[in-house]
C-alpha cells in the first residue's frame, strides 16, 4: 500500500474472536457486539463479547504458561529477541495496522501511521532491551550472611486499556510485562478491539508461546470486572477514568491486587508573559486539538498572562481554524470523528455548558456534517476557574483560555484540581520554569514543549490521576516483585 492513498475499503478485519491460549475462540456464550467506524456511524464487524467464562479461561491459560515458566524462565535474551520480532512484524505491517486502527478508532490516518505505530514500536524494543537487564542487588547485612534481591515477574497482568489510543496502550502494557516475564490478560476497549486483536496474532506467529498473551474483548462491567476479581490474576493495570478506577480498587480487595492506574486529568497549560508567543500558540493547539482531544493529558486548561491574552487568543484562533476536520483517511486530515455517540454526546453537552455558564465561543462549538461524530475545534475564552469546563474532563476537542496576573497566583490556580497528570510551561525565565516544575503536583511537566512522549520517560499522575508510573524503568519495575534471600555463610 505504500505511497498509494488508503481508503476504508482497503482494510481488512482478520481477527474477532477471544485470543485465549494461542488459539481463536468465539465466546463461550456466542455472544457478539458490534465495533462501529466513527466516521460513518456503520458498523464495521462483529467481535466476541468475552465475559467471566472467556476471562476465566484466559486467566487459566496465563496461569499455566506462567506457572510452567514458558516465559518467565525463558532465557531472557531469547525473550527479548521474540518482543524485537515482534516490533519488527508491527514494522512490516505498518501501514494495515495503521489503517485498521483508523477504522475503529476514527483518528486521522496520517497519525496512526506516524505518530501512533511509530511510539507503539519504539516502545516494544525499548523494553525488549530490558529483558535481560532486569536484576537485584547484593546487600551488605550484619553478621556472617550473604543477602541479594532478586526482580522476579509479578505473575499474571490482567491489562485493562482504554480507546483514545488502542494500539499505543497495548505496546504500554505488553512491552514492561513481557519484559519482565509476566503473562497477559487484556480486555481492549469494546469501542477499538480490532487492533489489539491483530498484534495478539502476530506475537503469536513471531514465536511468543501460546498462553503468554490472551485477549479477551467484550464490556467494562462484565469481562472488564472479571479481569479484575480473578483469584488467578496477581496484578492489574488500568487505563482510564478515575471512576472506573474507584470501582476497580473496590472490587480487586478480596485478592489484593496489585493496582497500577493511570487515569484522567485537567492539565494546566501556563503561558508567562516573556514566552516566545508563537511556540506557546503551537504547543496549545497540538497540547488540546491532538488525537481529537481525546488524551488524557490533554492541556485542557490554558492559562495565559493578561497582558498577551489578546494576541495568543487571535493567534490561537487563526490556527485552529485552519484545521481540517474529515475522512480520517484524506491525507490533509488533521482531525477525525469523536469515538463514539456516547463521546460526541458528553462533549456537545460541555460546550453548551460553557455557553450557559458565560463562556465566550471564540470558535467551533458546532457539529461538523451530519454523518459520523465530528466536532468543530473548539475554543473558549474568558473562562473562570468554576465553570463546569475549566473544571471537568471532556475528553473533545475542548480548549479553555484563562488569564492570570502572576507566579503565585498561577501556581495556586493550577493545582486546583483533584487531577495532576500532566502540566506545561512556557517562559524564557530558567529559574520560574523550574521552580513551576517543582511546585506543580502533576506526573509529567513539560517545559517551552507539549506532548513529548518517549518510552524511557516514565508517565502517570499525581492525586487522582493515577497510582504507580507507566514507561521507562519505573514502569517496568510495577511488573516486578522484589524478592531477598539471605544465605547463611
Ligand atoms: P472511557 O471513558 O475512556 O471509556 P472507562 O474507564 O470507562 O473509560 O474505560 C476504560 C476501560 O475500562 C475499557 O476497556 C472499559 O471496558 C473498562 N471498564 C469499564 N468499566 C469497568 C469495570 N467496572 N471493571 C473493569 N473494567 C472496566
Amino acid at each position: 500500500m505504500s505511497g498509494v492513498s488508503i481508503s476504508e475499503q482497503d482494510v481488512k478485519v482478520q481477527h474477532t474472536e477471544c485470543f485465549i491460549d494461542g488459539h481463536w475462540v468465539p465466546a463461550k456464550s456466542g455472544k457478539t457486539f458490534a465495533t462501529v467506524n466513527p466516521a460513518t456511524e456503520k458498523e464495521i464487524a462483529r467481535v466476541a463479547e468475552g465475559d467471566q467464562e472467556d476471562v476465566h479461561l484466559a486467566a487459566v491459560a496465563a496461569r499455566k504458561a506462567f506457572d510452567e515458566g514458558s516465559w518467565s524462565t525463558m532465557d531472557a535474551r531469547d525473550r527479548g529477541r521474540l518482543m524485537y520480532l515482534l516490533a519488527d512484524r508491527m514494522e512490516q505491517e505498518i501501514e494495515s495496522l495503521a489503517a485498521l486502527e483508523t477504522l475503529d478508532n476514527g483518528k486521522p490516518y496520517q497519525d496512526s501511521l506516524n505518530v501512533d505505530l511509530p511510539l507503539a514500536i519504539d516502545c516494544l524494543r525499548y523494553y525488549a532491551g530490558y529483558a535481560d537487564k532486569i536484576h537485584g542487588s547484593t546487600i551488605p547485612i550484619r553478621g556472617k550472611h550473604f543477602c541479594y534481591t532478586r526482580r522476579e515477574p509479578v505473575g499474571v497482568a490482567g491489562q485493562i486499556i482504554p480507546w483514545n489510543f488502542p494500539i499505543l496502550m497495548v505496546a504500554w502494557k505488553w512491552g514492561p510485562a513481557l519484559a519482565a516475564g509476566c503473562t497477559i490478560v487484556m480486555k481492549p476497549a469494546e469501542q477499538t478491539p480490532l487492533t489489539c486483536l491483530r498484534l495478539a496474532q502476530l506475537a503469536k506467529e513471531v514465536g511468543i508461546p501460546d498462553g503468554v498473551i490472551n485477549v479477551v474483548p467484550g464490556f467494562g462491567p462484565t469481562a472488564g470486572a472479571a479481569v479484575v476479581k480473578h483469584p488467578m490474576i496477581d496484578k492489574v493495570a488500568f487505563t482510564g477514568e478515575h471512576r472506573t478506577a474507584q470501582i476497580i480498587t473496590r472490587e480487586s480487595a478480596d485478592t489484593l491486587k496489585r493496582l497500577t492506574f493511570e487515569l484522567g486529568g485537567k492539565s494546566p497549560n501556563v503561558i508567562f508573559d516573556d514566552a516566545d508567543l508563537d511556540s506557546a500558540v503551537q504547543g496549545a493547539y497540538v497540547g488540546l486539538f491532538l488525537n481529537q482531544g481525546q488524551c488524557c493529558c490533554a492541556g485542557s486548561r490554558v492559562f495565559v498572562h493578561r497582558s498577551r491574552h489578546r494576541e495568543f487568543v487571535e493567534k490561537l484562533q487563526a490556527l485552529t481554524e485552519q484545521r481540517k476536520v474529515g475522512d480520517p483517511f484524506a491525507p490533509d486530515t488533521q482531525q477525525g470523528p469523536q469515538v463514539d455517540l456516547p463521546q460526541f454526546e458528553k462533549i456537545m453537552s460541555y460546550i453548551e455548558k460553557g455557553k450557559e455558564q458565560g463562556a465566550r465561543c471564540v470558535t467551533g462549538g458546532t457539529r461538523v456534517g451530519d454523518q459520523g461524530y465530528f466536532i468543530a475545534p473548539t475554543i473558549f475564552d474568558e473562562v473562570h476557574d468554576d465553570m463546569a469546563i475549566a473544571q471537568d474532563e471532556i475528553f473533545g476537542p475542548v480548549l479553555s483560555v484563562l488569564t492570570f496576573d502572576d507566579k503565585e497566583e498561577i501556581i495556586r490556580r493550577a493545582n486546583q484540581t483533584f487531577y495532576g497528570l500532566a502540566a506545561a510551561v512556557w517562559t524564557r525565565d530558567v529559574a520560574l520554569a523550574h521552580e513551576f516544575a517543582a511546585r506543580v503536583r502533576a506526573g509529567t511537566v513539560w517545559v517551552n514543549c507539549y506532548d513529548v512522549f518517549d518510552a524511557a520517560a516514565p508517565f502517570g499522575g499525581f492525586k487522582m490521576s493515577g497510582h504507580g508510573r507507566e514507561l521507562g524503568e519505573e514502569g517496568l519495575r510495577a511488573y516486578t516483585e522484589s524478592k531477598t534471600v539471605t544465605v547463611a555463610l
